[in-house]
């Protein structure tokens, strides 16, 4: 019950009719859209208070209400039915009647006594959003940060398309249910009353059923489904990426779930993602680094050239602005910043050592100099 009438009006449940009233008169001139124009809070308290009015000044609404709440007030409610279901049920007790199993509240009962017209068809019942379904997707480095489109299988649980999720089907030319022989409702009878309700046996369907092939009594088929997914460009590791309208689905479901994407992403030898920089060690040779030069390195961009300072040093790390990995909330970019890797011939040959060597002459003072513990 979503509102108390009591509470709207601000009485308590003993209140005589006079005091009702009073209270109303109170509210409305208070609340009245005349006397508060454009002011959606007091319109809505002025609805609130003239509904409650509406049923706790009746006598027979306010009984009822007081029994069954808001769910007696509905069109069609019959309280001697609701009375003697009530009884019937606490005399067995849900649990003494697995049935019951299908209905999960009281509300459940109650609609469904009160709609025949619905009996046996289970999909009126799983109207609803379809659940949100979680998996996990690996891409490659590059993927991550360029953005990749791609078709990928999924498996996914649908409400079985065989029984419509009911978990049972009748065979054709099924014999008639004994339990209500046929008409798919029973008579529940308990003290002076008596009333019908969907036969439990064969579900309302009149005829005997058998435990589902197709799902095998769950309701729930799994179905491998190849769907489209867009990954954004910069997704990070354990980023979650919808794809909306793609989680359970199926008949009876109005709304289907989403689907969520868990990103793992596959470490690049050579190319290192921090933040919103990237990294990447770029082999050089001595006199690249020691004259300077230009040098072309690959980004997710395409090729880009670098000018490396002269007397630059091995490790050292050069900056390529703006052209890093996307930041997925900001869209800013990062920068790609570049390790100088100086890369030694493997050789054996002569001269190559004897031109090395003469270079040791060249760097004037000792490299270790310094190196203490
Ligand atoms: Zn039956
Ligand atoms: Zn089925």
């Amino acid at each position: 019950m979503a509102k108390d009438y009591y509470e709207i009006l601000g009485v308590s449940k003993d209140a005589k009719p006079d005091d009702v009233k009073k209270a109303y008169r109170r509210l409305a001139r208070k609340w009245h859209p005349d006397l508060n124009p454009g002011n959606r809070e007091a319109e809505q308290r002025f609805k609130d208070a003239s509904a409650a009015y509406e049923c706790l000044s009746n006598p027979e609404k306010r009984k009822i209400y007081d029994e069954f709440g808001e769910d007696g007030l509905r069109a069609g409610f019959d309280p001697g039915k609701a009375r003697e279901y009530r009884k019937w049920t606490q005399g067995h007790g849900p649990e003494a009647e697995p049935s019951f199993g299908r209905y999960r509240s009281y509300e459940d009962i109650f609609g469904n006594m009160f709609d025949f017209s619905k009996a046996g068809d289970y999909s009126a019942r799983r109207s609803r959003k379809g659940s949100d379904i979680e998996t996990g997707m690996t891409i490659d480095l590059i993927s991550s940060l360029k953005g990749v489109s791609t078709r990928i299988a999924i498996e996914k649980p649908e409400v079985c398309g065989d029984c419509k999720g009911a978990g049972v089907r009748t065979a054709a030319g099924a014999a008639l249910c004994p339990a209500c022989r046929g008409t798919g409702k029973i008579s529940v009878a308990d003290g002076p009353m008596e009333f019908t309700r969907t036969c439990p046996q064969c579900r309302g369907t009149g005829r005997t059923i058998a435990v589902c092939a197709g799902c095998g009594g769950s309701g729930q088929q799994s179905k491998t489904e190849k769907i489209r997914v867009d990954i954004p460009a910069g997704v990070r590791e354990g980023s979650r990426v919808r794809v909306a309208g793609k989680g359970e689905s199926g008949p009876g479901i109005q709304t289907p779930g989403d689907l969520y994407l868990i990103i793992h992403i596959e470490p690049h030898p050579f190319l290192k993602r921090e933040d919103d920089d990237l990294l990447m060690e770029a082999p050089v040779t001595l006199a690249e680094i020691m004259a300077g030069a230009k040098i072309v390195i690959p980004t997710i961009d395409g090729p880009v050239t670098l000018k490396i300072p002269p007397q630059s040093q091995n490790g050292q790390t050069l900056r390529l602005k703006g052209k890093g990995a996307v930041n997925p909330k900001t869209k800013k970019r990062g920068d790609f910043l570049v390790r100088l890797q100086v890369r030694v011939p493997k050789t054996k040959d002569e001269k190559t050592l004897q031109a090395v060597k003469e270079m040791d002459r060249l760097y004037g003072e000792d490299p270790r100099a310094g190196l203490e513990l």
